[in-house]
């Protein structure tokens, strides 16, 4: 495409940063904190070490920040994941990412809590639930509203690992096999054999959801994967046809919601300007991958130059090709730990969020 359709892609990423509050095991540390939200709840004020054990204070301002008090709800409600849905709806592809630590909150901001959701009887877990659900919900409630419209929803749950991709939604064990990504023309990136399963109800939705989630928690516990070093995507298909006039206009939206792996397993070299991305021998190459498109995405906005878009470098920024950048809308949550001993690791995820914007 253009530049200008380009700058207008980087301008569809909005990011937002959450504070989970301190664990009880950072408390019972007496671990300080080093993160504050300031009252207009657009920046964050980090602690950081500064010349001869004196400290100082950087501020990194994002679209939100989230401090540590935020209901789920109120994560759903305050971060434009509404007009997200509205757009998907309305038949684009859309993402919503969470980036940080392990550790830090992208689980439970996604999900909620991965033990009561991966129960015979979940049924939805009116407080804790993450923006998967609710986006469910949200999504069955807007479509019961638009009269003369008909809609399909079809999801797919995945998991890449070590650079292979596994159907979370195959059985209710988890899939041995990694699928293929393949091309076509007419589709884009597409996983060959992926399993879809059609959500009639929220009782699909809660099926769905509790089936991928079990499937990735076995997988990581009784096939020894390391579940840090995962990636998740979760996908609703919106098929949507509406007739008029004898004619029929059918129209696909997607959302896909992406729990991704620990940053830690990113590695990052300080530069003059701030930090930039390094290739390392134990690299995750999705996450370093998503890393580039991100900031080609961030460069591309204000320059007039085309910038290439490195998509085709991992399963990943493959599958999401679609979905960042064009006329995609994408919300990157960044998640981090208010704990002092992290200030490393959080300052990293700073600066990647901070590199996306
Ligand atoms: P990650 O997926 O980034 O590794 P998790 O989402 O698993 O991290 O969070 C680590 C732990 O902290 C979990 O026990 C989780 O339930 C808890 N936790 C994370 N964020 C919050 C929060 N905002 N409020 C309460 N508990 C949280
Ligand atoms: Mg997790």
């Amino acid at each position: 495409g253009t530049a200008s359709q380009q700058s207008n892609a980087a301008d569809n990423i909005k990011v937002v940063v959450r504070v989970r509050p301190m664990t009880s095991a950072e408390l019972e540390r007496g671990e300080a904190n080093i993160l504050t939200i300031p009252e207009d709840a657009r920046s964050v004020d980090v602690v950081v070490p500064g010349p001869r054990g004196a400290t100082m204070s950087r501020n990194f301002a994002f679209h939100a920040c989230l401090p540590p008090s935020i209901t789920q709800p109120d994560v759903f409600a305050r971060i434009g994941v509404r007009q997200l849905l509205e757009a998907t709806i309305a038949g684009y592809a859309c993402t919503v990412l969470a980036y940080g630590q392990t550790g830090s909150g992208k689980t439970f901001t996604m999900s909620g809590r991965e033990e009561v959701i991966d129960r015979e009887q979940y049924q939805g877990d009116e407080d804790n639930d993450g923006l998967i659900t609710r986006s469910m919900i949200y999504l069955f409630t807007r479509i019961g509203q638009l009269q003369g419209i008909n809609f399909v929803l079809r999801t797919s749950y995945l998991e890449i690992y070590n650079e292979q991709i596994f159907d979370l939604l195959a059985a209710d064990t988890p899939s041995q096999s990694p699928l293929p990504v393949r091309w076509e023309a007419r589709r884009g990136f597409f996983v060959q054999g992926l399993t879809q399963v059609e959500c009639r109800n929220l009782e699909d939705v809660f099926n769905v959801v509790r089936q991928g989630t079990h499937n990735r928690r076995v997988g990581s516990h009784e096939m020894n994967k390391d579940s840090s070093r995962s990636h998740s995507v979760m996908t609703c298909h919106v098929e949507s046809t509406t007739s008029k006039d004898g004619q029929t206009i059918t129209k696909y939206g997607k959302v896909s919601f992406v729990d991704l792996a620990g940053s830690e397993r990113l590695k990052q070299s300080k530069s003059a300007g701030g930090t930039q991305l390094k290739e390392t021998g134990s690299i995750n190459r999705s996450l370093f991958a998503l890393g580039k498109v991100i900031s080609a995405l961030g460069e591309a906005k204000g320059s007039v130059d085309n910038v290439y878009i490195p998509y085709r470098d991992s399963k990943l920024t493959k599958l999401l090709m679609d979905s960042l950048g064009g006329s995609s809308l994408a919300l990157m949550i960044a998640t981090c730990s208010p704990a002092q001993g992290y200030v490393e690791e959080t300052l990293s995820t700073l600066y990647y969020a901070t590199s996306a914007k």
